[in-house]
């Protein structure tokens, strides 16, 4: 008997193209405010000031600094060992690198978990691809930084996982950095598959890709599940969305377009049913697969700002607010 969580990986995606979304993005007001004055806002607005822009201009000068992450390159499987030191570095000594096989090109996703106190129960996936690639897709060779595809993402991946190691949340949070993502979501596809054989309960899962060269308009675009291979989990998705637009709106000054996920790694995991959002700059960057997408193109405000408007959002969806409240007054009276 075949069931949904042991079904094989769905056969194979096109070639992600970012540049060629769906539907467009639509640029949205900011939602009416909320109450501010809350324990759990105040505990998320300190933890959203930690994260660094020079952290993750750290970061991604570090991948950068690889000649090339395609996935077919010799140089993977060192960028794969950096992650796993960075990851074991921000306090995460459980990283570990999962191994994936495709069309007889074995490479790793690399894992590591921030535990919850839901304990075995259903885990929120933050995500990002480390691999890239040149214009031509076969070029395993030539200089390729990719600094916004997705460097910028990956660093954003780090960042929240070194604030998170220490903050009491509900739900386990796993970290992910996929490869084979260029060649047509083959890490992702695998590691989908994974999970399902493993029957985790994958409850929410944020993707990150492109997110460090600031659009004219200085937005984020909050991509949500509309349609695609299951229809039951797009109203989830949406709900989700807005969540993110409010952590935008919260904790950010970034402009919020609504728009589709298409051509990453949430793919896999909607075919699955699971509930899925990303953040994306959208499109426009010139250097998107040349050599010319460096590090010094990025713009660490904007990238530290889609960093902020993720790290709240995971935390508005799984901050354990049992532990978020202060201890009473040893001598109350009342
Ligand atoms: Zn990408």
């Amino acid at each position: 008997m075949t069931g949904p969580d042991d079904s094989p990986a769905p056969g194979g995606y096109p070639v992600p193209d970012k540049r060629r979304p769906p539907s467009p993005s639509v640029l949205v007001p900011a939602p009416a405010a909320e109450r501010t004055d809350t324990a759990a806002h105040e505990r998320i607005t300190a933890l959203v000031r930690l994260v660094s822009a020079d952290r993750l201009r750290e970061h991604v000068t570090a991948l950068t600094a690889f000649h090339t992450r395609h996935t077919f390159s010799p140089n993977l499987a060192a960028a794969a060992e950096w992650l796993v030191g960075r990851f074991t570095a921000a306090g995460y000594g459980d990283a570990v690198k999962v191994p994936w096989t495709r069309s007889g090109h074995t490479a790793d996703n690399v894992v590591c978990a921030k535990p919850g106190a839901d304990g075995a129960g259903p885990v929120v996936l933050l995500c990002a691809h480390y691999d890239c690639r040149m214009a031509d897709l076969a070029d395993s060779v030539s200089r390729a930084p990719g600094a916004d595809d997705n460097a910028s993402g990956v660093a954003a991946v780090l960042e929240i996982a070194g604030i998170l190691r220490e903050v009491p949340l509900r739900h386990t949070v796993r970290f992910v950095a996929f490869s084979g993502e260029e060649q047509g979501l083959w890490g992702s596809a695998a590691y989908a598959a994974q999970l399902g054989l493993a029957g985790t309960h994958v409850h929410r899962l944020i993707n990150l890709d492109m997110i460090g060269f600031r659009p004219p308009d200085g937005s984020i675009t909050v991509e949500r599940d509309l349609g695609n291979a299951v229809p039951g989990n797009d109203a989830d998705s949406q709900a989700f969305g807005e969540i993110m637009a409010r952590a935008a709106a919260d904790h950010t000054t970034l402009p919020v377009r609504l728009g589709p996920i298409f051509a990453s790694d949430y793919m896999p995991f909607e075919a699955r049913g699971h509930v899925t959002i990303g953040a994306y700059e959208g499109e426009g960057n010139p250097h998107y697969h040349e050599t010319s997408d460096d590090a010094h193109t990025l713009d660490y405000g904007y990238l530290a700002a889609v960093t902020r408007l993720t790290l709240a959002t995971l935390l508005m969806l799984s901050l354990d607010e049992d532990e978020d409240e202060p201890a009473p007054p040893a001598d109350a009276s009342r």
